[in-house]
């Protein structure tokens, strides 16, 4: 089972399972994509693999079955479409978690995305907390959020915590290659717009969001070194009703008046999802205004995160921007 970066993560692991100290509460922390759930599952594997010996071996039956999603002994609670779990479906959870396990001696649950439950992320742990308090012996909890601030202090404090490790755009587009359903010239493409994210670049190359985000920017981009107020317009409202495309387009942007801002002063951008944009705006903007540029890309969507109106927010942005090119 091949886990990419995490070498801490993984030291910490081999530490923790081969000696017999597993802890029976862990939570996995990291962005969206960042690999929580194979961070999770890689975990379990640790601790199940009949080799004992702190990393899992990938050729035992406990190792196959768990990549091939098949281990009656790893169980993933699943939310509603709305992401948030119901209270009854981790009660059943929890009364489960008292049946012997079917295969080895242990049995791994995992509640991934807990962030994502809203309102009921509270009510959740307070069922949780019995378990994590006192699990039986071959009961292994893992929960998976974006931050360790939305866990209770009951919880938290009682829990192993890990955070998952970045990626680099090499590892992700080794990684999408032996996806083997991928055309390489799209691979480079994703990976080098969202960087070692995986999910991000999944949903780069097969989702609704990232790639229309990304051709937004980049017209946004064009329109201001054209100067062009109306084209800045036109290029923001591809998004019109389409707040999260927005959104994204905002971060590309934001990342790409940086990466100017950084080329200004000489220095290389690691994490620039167009370097050829950046490099395009370095040479025609000056300092003051990239600066300014990147400041209103982070305040727009700040006010989208906080639910202003889509239409007035850009107008205005757009406004903002011509000013600062004048
Ligand atoms: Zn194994």
């Amino acid at each position: 089972m091949k886990l990419y970066s995490n070498e801490e993560n993984k030291r910490l692991i081999s530490l923790l399972t081969s000696k017999g100290r597993e802890p029976h509460s862990l939570v996995i922390t990291g962005e969206p994509g960042s690999g929580r759930k194979t961070l999770a599952r890689y975990f379990a594997a640790s601790l199940m693999c009949d080799s004992k010996s702190g990393t899992p071996c990938g050729s035992c039956k406990s190792c196959r079955m768990l990549a091939n999603n098949e281990h009656p002994d790893f169980i993933t609670a699943v939310p509603n479409d709305n992401g948030s779990y119901t209270l009854d479906s981790i009660r059943q959870l929890v009364s489960d978690s008292v049946i012997k396990p079917n295969e080895g001696d242990l049995k791994v649950y995992l509640i991934p995305d807990l962030d994502r439950s809203g309102q009921t992320a509270a009510a959740v742990q307070n069922v949780l907390l019995k378990l994590v308090e006192e699990p039986p012996d071959h009961c292994i909890i893992i929960m998976t959020a974006a931050a360790k601030e939305i866990f209770l202090p009951t919880i938290i404090s009682r829990v192993i915590t890990l955070a998952t490790e970045p990626c680099s755009r090499s590892d992700a587009e080794e990684w999408l290659t032996l996806q083997g359903r991928f055309q390489q010239e799209d691979i480079i493409r994703a990976a080098a717009c969202c960087g070692g994210s995986f999910g991000r670049c999944i949903e780069f190359l097969e989702g609704s969001t990232l790639a229309p985000a990304f051709e937004c920017a980049k017209d946004v981009v064009t329109a201001v070194l054209a100067r062009d107020e109306y084209m800045i317009l036109k290029a923001f409202f591809a998004c019109e009703g389409k707040k999260q495309v927005l959104k994204e387009a905002l971060g590309f942007l934001a990342q790409i008046m940086r990466g100017a801002c950084l080329m200004r002063i000489g220095a290389k951008p690691e994490d620039c999802c167009w370097d050829r944009g950046a490099e395009m705006l370095s040479e025609k903007l000056s300092g003051t205004a990239l600066e300014r540029l990147y400041e209103l890309m982070t305040d727009a969507s700040q006010r989208l995160t906080l639910n202003c109106n889509q239409n007035l927010t850009v107008n205005t942005l757009t406004a903002q921007i011509y000013l600062a090119l004048r």
